[in-house]
């Protein structure tokens, strides 16, 4: 390993990041707060991030896609809960038993599977069961819910189960939300049924960031949100939607910024062309600066010729196609730019800024899949 500076790093905002945490605790008032740090923490770096959780009390739970983020979560420090709504497979029983994992379950399969090596083990399992009310991804079905009801009364070292979940499927992209009102219709019939059945969960869950935000009867017991804890709204339509409302819009600020360094600077004539497929040519003598970072880091291809990074708090124009390793930027019109100076690619610097959600805009995508996508290996570092 290299001891010198890297070429590009990630830097996380800790006071922003304490600031997101207070809005999330607000917005809960009292119920469980459960964080998602699933997709290495949305691209901010799983450790880092719950490195800086366990410092916060009022953050119950921590959620997870699969058993291996969850022994992460573990080996850097977390104790308290850790839920896990990805699917289980029956390998990984032991593994919930040894990390006390909270899985939320999809399958009468591996309900039965965790009956036994729960009996087995004579330790209890607290499980969450996800129902089916809209989304038609991982959910249970109410005619479903009688064969679980049965599986829980055969083994008892599988407690009646602890929560019922949904999720939304149509709460981010749209400010009409017949279809969130709807699915949480179902949701409390289907609980109904459950209490009949003699499972009644003992806690109920269905707010993402955007529930959490916008409609105070998703909250039931427990919040799960993830994107927001990261300074982000889930889309510009969850923020409309907030607006009109009368919200104050100062809930969130990015906790991630992420820079590299200038590793050479060229001058070119008019009429070159720049980077593979020739894609760009100049109209004027032109000075580029060469970055170290492309598409292998997370710098999106569809960013060719259309992005911007910070030099010098002033935009340079991205010029060609983004590399897997390079990019080219234009700072002919940005006095005193020199060699190693910081450029960033997502974050602030003086009066500009570029968030994730203008990349993910410029890359036809997500700020989701924007910072999810950021390559795991990019050195994190924690500022204050
Ligand atoms: C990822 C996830 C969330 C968090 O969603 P955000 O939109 O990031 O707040 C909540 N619940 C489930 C089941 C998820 O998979």
């Amino acid at each position: 390993m290299s001891t010198s500076a890297p070429l590009t790093w990630i830097e996380l905002n800790k006071s922003h990041l304490e600031k997101n945490i207070a809005s999330l605790t607000k917005l809960a008032s009292g119920r469980k707060l459960a964080v998602s740090v699933k997709a290495n923490a949305y691209g901010h770096g799983l450790e880092k991030i719950v490195g800086l959780l366990v410092n916060f009390s009022e953050v119950d739970y921590v959620t997870v896609h699969s058993v291996e983020e969850a022994v992460r979560c573990r080996k850097a420090g977390w104790s308290r809960k850790i839920m896990m709504v990805g699917p289980l497979e029956l390998s990984s029983a032991d593994a919930v038993l040894e990390y006390e994992l909270e899985p939320v379950i999809t399958t009468i399969e591996v309900l039965q599977h965790l009956g036994k090596a729960a009996d087995r083990a004579q330790v209890r399992i607290k499980t969450h069961l996800k129902l089916e009310t809209g989304t038609n991804r991982q959910g249970i079905t109410e005619a479903e819910l009688s064969a679980f009801a049965a599986i829980y009364g055969e083994h008892p070292y599988l407690e009646r189960p602890y929560g019922a979940a949904t999720h939304f499927a149509n709460i981010e992209d749209t400010t009409e939300h017949e279809y969130a009102e709807f699915q949480l219709d179902r949701f409390r019939s289907i609980v109904q049924e459950m209490a009949r059945l003699g499972i009644e969960p003992e806690i109920c869950h269905t707010a993402c960031s955007a529930a959490l935000i916008l409609f105070e009867e998703t909250r039931f017991d427990l919040v799960r949100p993830g994107i927001s804890m990261y300074g982000y709204w889930s889309s510009k339509e969850t923020y409309l939607s907030y607006k009109l409302a009368g919200g104050d819009n100062d809930l969130f600020e990015p906790v991630l910024s992420w820079k590299t360094r200038i590793t050479q600077i060229k001058e070119i004539p008019t009429d070159s062309f720049v980077g593979y497929g020739c894609t760009y040519r100049t109209t004027c003598p032109t000075r580029l600066a060469i970055l170290p970072i492309g598409y292998s880091d997370g710098y999106d291809r569809r960013l060719s010729n259309i992005a911007h990074v910070l030099i010098n708090s002033r935009r340079a124009p991205v010029r060609g196609r983004v590399c897997m390793n390079l990019i080219m930027v234009d700072i002919t019109d940005i006095d005193g730019v020199a060699l190693n100076q910081v450029a960033t690619l997502i974050g602030r610097d003086g009066q500009e800024s570029i968030t994730a959600n203008q990349i993910a805009q410029w890359a036809e995508t997500i700020n989701y899949e924007t910072l999810a996508r950021l390559n795991p290996l990019i050195s994190r570092r924690v500022v204050p």
